[in-house]
């Protein structure tokens, strides 16, 4: 589909596009009006950080580990790693770099990204113990993005993001 050039794009992590992306090689596809609609207008522009810093599909789940603060990954201060301990937080920061370029070169402003993924997640993460616990905190991509002013919200927020996505930048902003 053509791109509409006068509307804000939005980037979208890609499984929950149906891109079947995540480490397990499945998706985790979105039913949402609004995503429906941003898709009808050409305005979604796809992202999976973790295949985009250099990982295959399937690939070992990680969790990010150590982290005491939202942006400790960026920070050097906490690790990505499998569960058998392999750090792979250099492709996890690849990734995150390779999204904001993508989001720089297409003005993008808002994201929606996939809840407690140790790339994507927006709100919470899981612990690092690999036994299904979550807890605040943010991915390494939705970290860099935020850091950059980005507005990251996650597939529970479609009409947030769009709301925040119609609002008019301001002068200067
Ligand atoms: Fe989905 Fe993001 Fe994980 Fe890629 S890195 S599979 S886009 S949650």
């Amino acid at each position: 589909m053509t791109l509409a050039p006068s509307l804000p794009r939005v980037l979208v992590s890609a499984c929950l596009l149906g891109e079947p992306v995540r480490h397990d090689g499945r998706a985790r596809p979105a039913s949402s009006p609004v995503l429906e609609r941003w898709q009808a207008q050409g305005r979604v522009v796809a992202i999976c950080p973790e295949m985009a810093g250099g990982l295959p599909v399937p690939r070992a789940a990680a969790e990010i580990s150590g982290a005491g603060h939202r942006v400790a990954v960026l920070q050097g201060r906490a690790a990505v790693r499998t569960a058998s301990g392999t750090d792979v937080t250099q492709a996890y920061l690849a990734g995150a770099r390779h999204a904001l370029a993508l989001a720089q070169q297409h003005r993008i402003r808002v994201a929606v990204l996939k809840e407690r993924s140790p790339s994507c997640g927006s709100h919470e993460v899981h612990a690092g113990r690999f036994d299904g616990a979550v807890h605040t905190g943010m991915g390494v991509t939705a970290a860099l993005l935020r850091q950059h002013g980005l507005h990251v919200f996650s597939e529970d927020q479609w009409d947030e993001a769009d709301r925040c996505l119609d609002t008019p930048i301001s002068p200067g902003a």
